[in-house]
Parts: C-alpha cells; structure tokens; sequence
C-alpha cells in the first residue's frame, strides 16, 4: 500500500509541478499567463513563494485551495488562494485553459449560499 506513495521522492522539475489535490503533471506554461501556479483542473495550488510571484522563497509548501475570484480594472478573472497550512492569502492571475466550470461556480458561491435570504433584497 505505502509504496504507492511517491510523494516523498524528489520531483522538482522547473518546467512542471505535480497537483497536491488531484495529481495532475501541470506545465509551469500556460496561456495568458508568465508563470502558472496552480492547476488547470482542479485549481488548487501550492505555497512556494514568500514575497513575489516565482520567488519560491516559503518554507510552507502546503497546499492552497480557490475560495474566491476578484475581477481587475481591465475584466480580468483574479483567483484568491488561501493555504491551508498557515491561513496566507494570494492573489494569481488565471490561465487561459483553467476549468472555467469551477471558477464559475466559486464566482457564485457567496450567491448560492447567501447568508440572508435573497427574497429579501425585492422589498427594498
Ligand atoms: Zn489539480
Ligand atoms: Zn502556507
């Protein structure tokens, strides 16, 4: 059973990272973007960098998961991570080939679970 966890052999590549969530080999090219930090399928990512995007500079290396999306000024789609090792926060710029059924449905999330009931907004 254990030796079929391969998670403790060394696998660094630069040009590509394993998905800690769903096991995808992710190239670090991707379109729309200089350097891709999270997986096209399942979106989940990993905390590598300390201070700017590529710097590889965290000794956390836990795994950060999707909670939201923020638009920029020019339309475009932001991901917000969150690590669920140690609860940091960032922003990544998504690709062109990301799942856009699950960033969909995390652009709606706050809509599918209101925390008051929707109805409520026609009477104001
Ligand atoms: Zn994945
Ligand atoms: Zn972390």
């Amino acid at each position: 059973m254990s030796s079929a966890d391969h998670r403790r052999r060394a696998h660094q590549r630069p040009e590509s990272f394993r998905c800690l969530e769903c096991r995808l080999d992710v190239s670090v090219h991707a379109p729309g973007t200089a350097h891709r930090n999270h997986c096209p399928s399942c979106l989940t990512s990993r905390h590598v960098d300390q201070h700017r995007p590529g710097d590889r500079a965290s000794p956390c290396r836990s795994r950060m998961e999707p909670i939201a999306v923020s638009v920029r000024g020019d339309g475009e789609w932001v991901l917000v991570h969150r690590c669920t090792g140690c609860g940091a926060l960032s922003a990544n710029r998504t690709a062109g080939d990301d799942n856009p059924l699950l960033l969909v449905r995390i652009a709606v999330r706050p809509l599918a679970q209101p925390p008051f009931p929707l109805e409520l907004l026609g009477q104001i």
